[in-house]
């Protein structure tokens, strides 16, 4: 599985980071980027909830 974020729609709310920092971390330009493309088999489901918890919906899962 991928993770996408729409980086310039991003707010920095920092709430990806806290329910997923293993797949979603805050830049010093304080939007949220994905470093690593392919989410790990255990941290799907905290993926899978930090999109649908997302403020903007900016974040995509792929196969
Ligand atoms: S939850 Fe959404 S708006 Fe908040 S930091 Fe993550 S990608 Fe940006």
């Amino acid at each position: 599985m991928k993770a996408v974020i729409a980086k310039k729609r991003c707010i920095g709310c920092g709430l990806c980071t806290d329910i997923c920092p293993s797949v979603f971390k805050m830049t010093v330009k304080v939007y949220a980027e994905v470093y690593r493309k392919e989410v790990p088999p255990k941290y799907i489901k905290n993926a899978h909830e930090a999109k649908e918890n997302c403020p903007v919906s900016i974040i995509s899962l792929s196969e």
